[in-house]
């Protein structure tokens, strides 16, 4: 232990205190031990500090900070330098406000698209996501301030996130699902994690012993603090008995009170409970060591310049942006009289709904700054013809700008009149961008989404624009996988998914190529949500969710069955074009070595990511088609030719081996591919690699070998998970507090407050009002125990007993009880 002293001279009782917050965003500090407190506060892609009413979905107000693009956005990137500048600017976001822990990144996988925080989530690969993530937690530590890595784990569906149990084999749970925390703990020591919501093979990730103790701390050796998300702690003696530190947020009914007890009957070991009061105090200290220096000469506090990280903000949205199509080079725009149809054009879509909601600094518009970028080249322009002698209003088109709004956020009150404007404008101008997506109701926290289309209005507006002009370019804005029924009328397609504050300068300054977009999809695009590898098994029932698809994820998938999709992981398109070539591969001991040329040739200047991966055929194990395991973005100028040099260790061949519950290299002959996107292969070469992990045998069911994972029976699946299947379903009788409205809502009172909430819910979102339709959401998914706990709270236990014991009896007579007072009062 590191603290000795301090902890030989605590009580138990402050102990104890130490391990539950002190309020919505802080722990506990003591300033007689020089223990600080540790003020937290979101991520992951800007700083939302509350000074007034606290939440935890982004409802209440928060300090101005810079919105950056989300991290879906950033995964885009592919760009290490990238990730580490947005961790680098949040910290010294952080440090103007005394934050010690900022609360991202987020690194959840994206099992599924329809998961309504995509939006904040890197990638469905976890390579990318760990190597991206470890390079934003750098770049923040770097500054002393602390990361906190969450959601851990396996919380890939906001729909029941507080109380569902996902199913999963453990191969699949090392390889998809944890790979990435895997990473960045290696590489990035974080000194915080999260714990998610939900369950894990029947335990809350707050208490999941298998989880929080086996691999975090015996297996990754793992040193930081485990924070619970908030109100996500289930129980806090079992939660202290596997090592999770820090209950947050404070304000829970008994937590210290139940530690003390757990200690004083020996349900705790004192020295346990010492461990982890060792471990908080570490960050405590580590994370306030740059409060001792935060001021300049003058005593000034630190700040940070707000312009320029706006600038930044624009720098990491213009690494992100993705050209997905580009028919006859429409992009960079060359044409004058472009009309601009789209309410997003002039009211931006920029970031999700929930905990990660920014109050932005300066929220640029695209139609602003594209007007702008005309005056000036019409300047030029004319410029250019004053030199030349010729007269400028002779023959001189200049640029012409026309806006139409195109749609309503809300599709309900579209109007056909919004739609003859812009077909009358499409009408008179040589090429339209139209400025489309999803709208703030679409993706949030809290929700997920049913589908994967835009809004009905907005495709509509795409069809019929394409029947009067032939140049129609889409500019999305999204957060995560949408369908494109229109792909194949449209000339070009471009997105900046969620870009932060700067996203409209940076995606205006790509479609007049004053930037070269570079970035490419970190997520697969099924042409059909039906597509979807886990389509069947998501989102459970109203108790579990079944992984049965197992490592089968994206492209993973996709590629082994030879899915026709619309958009393969790892494709971007750019104003000029590359070429690769001479591959040369070597090994030594464990280690191989590829070394390959890019040549920019076309006549811009531009930027390629380089994609590597591995591929084993004929394996004994069942495998993907092949999997990402490095990757390089470079830049060129035009004619340029590069070397890469990329080092594969022996990890690069590794799968998670359930024998020896160890990882083990299968030996044999495998490919090395060279790749554009994950279905451009440019170059490819076979070697040998030998192996002497033992205990490599097959899986029993054929299926998995084929990637026919559609259908898998519930005897197959328990062949994998090595237990049987659990329950499915919630008797009426078993319902206890731990169980929520939602999961009681085919009794008589739990239907009554279930369609009471819907109600509400799709009025707010109706207003738009994103967050507080959230909220409703969540209170229909929390576990009942949490409306008494809380200490402010105006719910009793009786009160969620006599709830309960009305739904057990399918009482009509509920209208009077507390409980459903209370509730629809709100
Ligand atoms: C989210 C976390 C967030 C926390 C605090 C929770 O609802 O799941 O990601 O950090 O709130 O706002």
């Amino acid at each position: 232990m590191k603290y000795k002293d301090i902890i030989e001279k605590m009580t138990l009782e402050e102990k104890a205190a130490l391990c539950v917050g002190d309020n919505y965003w802080s722990s506990k500090g003591y300033e007689k031990y020089g223990i600080p407190k540790i003020t937290m506060s979101d991520g992951p892609h800007g700083l939302r500090v509350q000074k007034e009413k606290a939440d935890n979905l982004g409802i209440n107000k928060s300090e101005v900070s810079i919105c950056f693009p989300s991290l879906s956005s950033v995964g885009n990137s592919w760009n290490r330098k990238i990730a580490y500048k947005l961790g680098m600017c949040l910290a010294q976001e952080a440090k103007s406000e005394d934050v010690n822990i900022i609360l991202g990144p987020a690194i959840n996988i994206k099992r599924t698209p329809l998961c309504g925080r995509n939006f904040e989530y890197i990638s469905e690969d976890p390579y990318l996501t760990g190597i991206l993530g470890s390079e934003y937690v750098k770049g923040m530590q770097a500054q002393g301030v602390g990361a906190c890595v969450k959601h851990y784990a396996v919380n890939n569906q906001e729909n029941r996130r507080r109380t569902i149990d996902v199913i999963i084999d453990e191969r699949t749970l090392r390889e998809i699902y944890l790979k990435a925390f895997e990473l960045i703990i290696n590489n990035a020591k974080p000194w915080s994690i999260m714990a998610a919501y939900n369950r894990v093979n029947g335990k809350y990730c707050t208490e999941n012993k298998h989880l929080l103790d086996d691999i975090l701390r015996k297996e990754w050796k793992y040193n930081g603090i485990v924070i619970s998300d908030w109100g996500g702690e289930n129980d806090r003696v079992s939660g202290i008995e596997v090592g999770q530190e820090l209950e947050m947020p404070g304000g829970r009914g008994n937590g210290v009170q139940e530690i003390i007890n757990a200690v004083k009957c020996g349900k705790i070991q004192e020295e346990c409970l010492d461990e982890i009061v060792d471990r908080i105090i570490d960050v405590a200290k580590k994370t306030n060591k740059y409060i001792e220096n935060n001021c300049d000469a003058n005593n000034n506090h630190y700040t940070y310049d707000k312009q320029l990280h706006h600038n930044i903000a624009q720098e990491i949205a213009e690494d992100s942006i993705v050209l997905l199509k580009n028919e006859n080079n429409i992009l960079p725009i060359k044409n004058k009289k472009v009309a601009i149809i789209g309410d997003f054009a002039k009211n931006p879509r920029y970031q999700g709904a929930g905990s990660s909601t920014i109050n932005p600094y300066k929220l640029e518009n695209a139609y602003d700054y594209i007007k702008e970028i005309c005056k000036t080249l019409n300047m030029n322009n004319d410029n250019e013809r004053i030199k030349n002698k010729e007269l400028i209003n002779e023959n001189n088109e200049q640029y012409n700008i026309q806006y139409a709004k195109g749609y309503e956020r809300d599709v309900e009150n579209d109007s056909k009149e919004l739609l003859e404007e812009s077909i009358k404008i499409a009408k008179e101008s040589e090429v339209v961008l139209i400025f489309a997506g999803l709208t703030e109701n679409y993706e949030s926290e809290g929700i997920d989404r049913n589908t994967l289309e835009l809004p009905a209005n907005q495709n509509e507006l795409i069809n019929e624009i394409c029947k009067v002009n032939k140049n129609v370019v889409i500019v999305l804005s999204h957060g995560s996988v949408i369908t494109m029924p229109w792909k194949n009328k449209v000339k070009g397609i471009i997105t900046g998914y969620l870009g932060g504050e700067a996203g409209a300068k940076a995606m205006a300054n790509c479609l007049f190529g004053i930037v070269n977009p570079s970035g490419k999809l970190a997520e697969s695009y099924p042409e059909r949500l039906e597509d979807t590898p886990c389509y069947h098994y998501y989102p459970g029932t109203e108790l579990t969710v079944e992984y049965k698809e197992t490592i089968y994820v994206g492209y993973r998938y996709y590629d082994k069955v030879k899915t026709n999709i619309a958009f393969p992981f790892g494709f971007g398109l750019s104003y000029t074009k590359f070429e690769y070539s001479k591959l040369d591969i070597t090994k030594n001991d464990s280690l191989v070595h590829l070394c390959f040329s890019i040549k920019n040739v076309g006549n811009t200047k531009g930027k390629e990511i380089a994609q590597i991966y591995v591929k084993q055929d004929n394996s004994i194990i069942y495998k993907p088609e092949k999997e990402l395991k490095a990757f390089e973005k470079i830049e060129l100028e035009p004619n340029e030719e590069k070397k890469v040099e990329i080092t594969l260790d022996k990890s690069a061949f590794e799968y998670y081996n359930v024998e020896t519950n160890k990882w083990s290299v299968e030996g044999g002959i495998y490919k090395i591919l060279v790749g554009k996107s994950c279905e451009e292969i440019e170059l490819e070469q076979e070697i040998k690699i030998d192996s002497n992990d033992s205990k490599i045998t097959k899986t029993v069911s054929p299926k998995y070998y084929k990637g026919d994972i559609k259908n898998i029976s519930d005897e197959e699946y328990e062949a994998i998970l090595g237990k049987k299947v659990p329950n499915r379903h919630l008797k009426l009788k078993d319902i206890t507090d731990e169980n929520t409205i939602e999961q009681i809502k085919d009794t008589k009172v739990g239907n009554f407050l279930y369609e009471n909430q819907m109600e509400k819910m799709n009025k707010l979102f109706k207003e738009q009002n994103v967050n507080k339709a959230t909220k409703v959401m969540m209170d229909l998914q929390k576990p009942l125990k949490k409306f008494y706990e809380k200490k402010s709270s105006n719910y009793t236990k009786e009160m969620v007993d006599e709830l309960l014991r009305i739904a057990k009896e399918n009482d009509d007579n509920f209208e009077n009880i507390e409980f459903v007072k209370e509730y629809i009062s709100k």
